[in-house]
Formats: structure tokens, C-alpha cells, sequence
């Protein structure tokens, strides 16, 4: 039995924050809305039908209009440091929080609309979102949990007629996001900057009671909690390399408390292998590149602790702290890789022999998913299964002799083929949104056309099963893919 907006909408937690915390406002209805995307996941998880969407009752209240049904929307305030240099305040710009809802989960969320209209802190923005970076955020915040990685939810995009400007004129839309909570670092460094420790100790306390309560027992509850934090954030990057996924904005005010993945925009999946590759065209520097993510990471994580150095209260312990991030990055990143190879046990050689594979990646700009993929093939024995993965690079012979040695291992650890074929392909995905099949779904929704994304949603809902009827979605991107770029407008 389905349940109505208004028994599944409830005054938001973050609320019961003091007034400073926030701008109470309506979001500006989207004119004349339509739907482009729900998905059935996100809807069956919060108790809706996906049927329900197509009603007028849902495709206002996921747009921005309907008031009586949102109880206290409201948009945050914060602050952060972009591309490395302080940025001041921000804040929801373009997001309103509706309120909450509780999944049969049982773990609370904040239900926010995407686009929904300027708010106070809008800046020089028009509070929009066009359709392609809202479908680009829908398709891959749901494809990130598929995937396993803790990212904030996409429920519906909503979509309208109504232009507004970018690099050209293009139709806006409202995606709805779902998130335990949108806190990010940069909401600790605005009390911070402001010189206002009442609110920075109202915000920790905030979040310590709602996210992190086993911290209260802790000697010291803030250090407790800044270690929570800097722990779920290598997590949350090691799974990013392990998968190829590069966020393009790693700014503070990205950055989730909770250690998610948050705020969908130029983000990339690696392809063509290149360490220093960068998914953001805005990004010349290259700050953000795949190679660069663990230590921006470890970066941000710095920014957040000098923002509660005043709650820890010494350097020393904060300090212990940041040491915590680079050893947990370390940690999950060798076990996220050794089982990508198919290793059961740590061992030293391990690392020389995924080093010398992500060389030979390099050197012959091999397509990271299907690398990983296709090794999840290989048996102990050579066989033709071996081709597979042999194409994909330049240097055959190179890659011959790597598997000599790869096979070395598997015959040390006594590996069987089919369970470790079996468990490689519960970490190697055959599927990731790809930029090209992103940019396939965005054209034919900008021409009324919305299936695609609705089949793209669906494959990349299992990305780790064979769905042999959908390989084609598995290959190669096409030439024309490699003249896409992606940037900060959005
Ligand atoms: P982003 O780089 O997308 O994470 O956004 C950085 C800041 O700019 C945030 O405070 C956003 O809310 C704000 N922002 C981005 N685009 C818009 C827009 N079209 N209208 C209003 N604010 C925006
Ligand atoms: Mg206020
Ligand atoms: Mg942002």
C-alpha cells in the first residue's frame, strides 16, 4: 500500500537548529512540470509507487509547488574553500530542504529539491538546474549505490519548458535528493571563519547526537567526531579510485559529513586509463584529477579540523587526527585493489604487482572498467578468455608477462577459478554511467524522449550482473566520446 506525500513528509531535524542556521522560504514552482525520471529503487525504499509520480499531486510537490504539503522548507547556510582558496559563504543556492522521511530502512533522510527556485543565498545564480545535470546527478547517484558507494539518493527529476541560461539556453528541471544530511565540511568552517563558537558547538553537537552518538562516551567527543569523519572520508575516496570515479569539485562545500558522496556535477568515470586524468574541463589545474583525490581528501579533512580546532581544543589532538586519514586511505585502498585482482591474502608482493598492472594500464591507456572486468575472467590456466584482456592493451607482451606473474600469485594462494571469478564480480562492475551513454540520454530527453534514462537507471541498477542482453552498454565509448567535455555549468 503505498503511502501519501503528506503521512511520509515530516518537519525536517535540521529545523530544530537555531534561526541563523537557515532561511525559512517556498521554493518557486517550476512552471507547467512534467515528469522525466523516477526511480522505482529510491520510490519502493520510501514507501511510494513509482505509478504515483505521474499524478499531479507528485509532479507539483517534487517541482516546487504544492506549499501545504512541504511543512518548514527551508535552505542552509554555509561556507567553504573552492579550488583551495577561501570562498566565504555560500549555501543552498538552488536546494530546498522539504522536510524528512523515514525509508524502511529506518534511517531518517532529508527529503531537498534541487532547483527549486533563488534563495538568500543564490549570489549571482538563478536557483536553477538545467535537465542534463540534473539527469547526470539522478542517473548517477543512483548508480554510485547500486554500486555500493554511500552517496546521497536521487528520487525523481521534474521537468519544464522553462528556459534559463548557460553556455546556451537550455530547459530547467528539479531533481529530488535524499540524504541522511546534507552537512558538509564547509557548514563547520562558516561558524568557524564568522568567529561564532556558540553556533560551531550547536552544529557539532548537532551532529554528534544525530550521526554520531557513539562519540558522547568519548573522552574528548570532538576529536571523537572529527576522527568519525576524516575515517568515513578515506573510506569514501578509496572506494572512488576503486571504482574510477572522479567527483571534479572536491571543494570543501562538497564535501559530506557523513561521508557520501554529495553534490553530483562534472563528475567522470575513468576510461581510457591516465592517473592524472581530469574530469572536469573548468579544473586546468588539474587540482581534482583521479591521482589527486586521496589527497585532496586528506586536504579537506585538514580544512574541517582547523574548523573545530576550537572545540578539540589543542593542536596536538587534532593533529593525531589527520594522522588517522592517510593510514585508513592507505588500508582500504590495498584491500579494495587486492580483491579487484582476486587476492585473498595480504601480502607484500601484492603491491608490486598492482603497480606494475596500473603501469601497464597507463602506458596503453586501458579502459579501466573493462580491465578490471576482463581480469575477472581469467582462469588459472591460460585460455581464451585471456584475449579479452589482452586487446585492451597495446603491449601485449607486456601484459603476457604480467599475467605470468599474476598467475604465480593465484597458484601460491591455491585460488579456484570459479569462486574467485565469482567474488571479482561482486567488486568489478561490467557497468558505470559512462559520460557518452549519459550524454545519449540527456539528447533524447531534450527532445521529450525520457526512456533512456529510464533503461540506463535500470542496467546501472545492477552493475555487477552480466546482463548479457545489454553488453553494448559494457563497451568501449565510441570516437565521438572522446570529444565530450564536461563543466562546472550546470
Ligand atoms: P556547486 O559548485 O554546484 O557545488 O555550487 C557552489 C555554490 O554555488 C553553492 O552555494 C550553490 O548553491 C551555488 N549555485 C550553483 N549554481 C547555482 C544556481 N544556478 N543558482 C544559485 N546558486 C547556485
Ligand atoms: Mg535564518
Ligand atoms: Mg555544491
Amino acid at each position: 500500500q503505498p503511502s501519501g506525500l503528506h503521512q511520509v513528509l515530516l518537519p525536517s531535524q535540521f529545523s530544530s537548529l537555531p534561526a541563523s542556521f537557515f532561511t525559512k522560504l517556498q521554493p518557486t514552482p517550476l512552471p507547467a512540470p512534467y515528469l522525466v525520471a523516477v526511480s522505482d529503487q529510491a520510490a519502493a525504499e520510501f514507501r511510494f509507487s513509482p505509478e504515483q509520480f505521474q499524478e499531479q499531486e507528485f509532479i507539483h510537490a517534487f517541482s516546487g509547488s504544492q506549499h501545504n504539503s512541504h511543512p518548514e522548507p527551508l535552505a542552509a547556510v554555509y561556507s567553504g574553500h573552492q579550488f583551495g582558496v577561501w570562498a566565504g559563504q555560500l549555501g543552498d543556492g538552488r536546494a530546498i530542504l522539504l522536510g524528512d522521511a523515514i525509508p524502511k530502512s529506518g534511517v531518517r533522510h532529508e527529503v531537498q529539491l534541487k532547483g527549486a527556485g533563488p534563495t538568500p543565498y543564490s549570489r549571482a545564480g538563478d536557483g536553477r538546474a538545467v535537465l542534463r545535470s540534473s539527469i547526470r546527478e539522478f542517473l548517477c547517484s543512483e548508480a554510485m549505490h547500486a554500486l555500493g558507494i554511500p552517496t546521497s539518493r536521487a528520487l525523481s527529476i521534474m521537468g519544464s519548458d522553462h528556459y534559463v541560461m548557460r553556455e546556451t539556453p537550455e530547459t530547467s528541471a528539479v531533481v529530488t535528493r535524499l540524504s541522511p544530511s546534507f552537512i558538509r565540511f564547509g557548514s563547520f568552517e562558516h561558524w568557524y571563519y564568522n568567529n561564532r563558537p556558540d553556533e560551531l558547538k550547536v552544529l557539532a553537537d548537532f551532529v554528534i547526537t544525530h550521526y554520531f552518538p557513539q562519540c558522547q562516551q568519548e573522552d574528548n567527543p570532538y576529536q571523537a567526531l572529527l576522527a568519525c569523519i576524516a575515517r568515513r572520508t578515506a573510506a569514501l575516496i578509496a572506494q572512488w579510485q576503486a571504482v574510477g570515479f572522479m567527483h571534479g569539485v572536491m571543494n570543501t562545500d562538497n564535501m559530506s559529513i557523513l561521508g557520501l558522496t554529495l553534490d553530483y556535477g562534472p563528475f567522470g568515470f575513468m576510461e581510457a586509463y591516465d592517473e592524472r586524468h581530469i574530469c572536469n574541463h573548468t579544473d586546468q589545474q588539474g587540482r581534482y584529477a583521479y591521482h589527486m583525490q586521496p589527497r585532496i581528501g586528506h586536504w579537506n579533512t585538514h580544512a574541517l579540523a582547523q574548523a573545530m580546532l576550537p572545540l578539540i581544543g589543542s593542536i596536538e589532538e587534532t593533529q593525531q587526527v589527520l594522522d588517522v586519514y592517510p593510514a585508513e586511505f592507505e588500508n582500504h585502498r590495498q584491500n579494495l585493489f587486492r580483491q579487484k585482482l582476486g587476492l585473498r591474502h595480504t601480502n607484500p608482493d601484492n603491491t608490486v604487482l598492482l603497480d606494475r598492472f596500473f603501469d601497464l594500464m597507463q602506458q596503453n591507456h586501458a579502459d579501466f572498467t573493462l580491465t578490471f572486468r576482463s581480469l575477472s575472467h581469467i582462469r588459472n590456466e591460460s585460455s581464451q578468455e585471456d584475449e579479452r584482456l589482452l586487446d585492451l592493451f597495446i603491449d601485449r607482451e607486456g601484459l603476457h608477462q604480467w599475467l605470468i606473474s599474476y598467475r604465480e600469485h593465484l597458484l601460491m594462494e591455491k585460488s579456484q577459478n570459479e569462486e574467485r571469478q565469482f567474488l571479482m564480480k561482486t567488486i568489478n562492475p561490467k557497468y558505470i554511467l559512462r559520460n557518452y551513454l549519459a550524454q545519449i540520454a540527456i539528447k533524447k530527453a531534450q527532445q521529450k524522449d525520457f526512456s533512456e534514462i529510464k533503461k540506463l537507471n535500470m542496467i546501472l541498477n545492477n552493475p555487477y550482473h552480466e546482463q548479457p542482453e545489454h553488453d553494448q552498454y559494457a563497451a568501449l565509448p565510441p570516437d565521438w566520446a572522446g570529444h565530450l567535455e564536461v563543466s562546472c555549468s550546470s
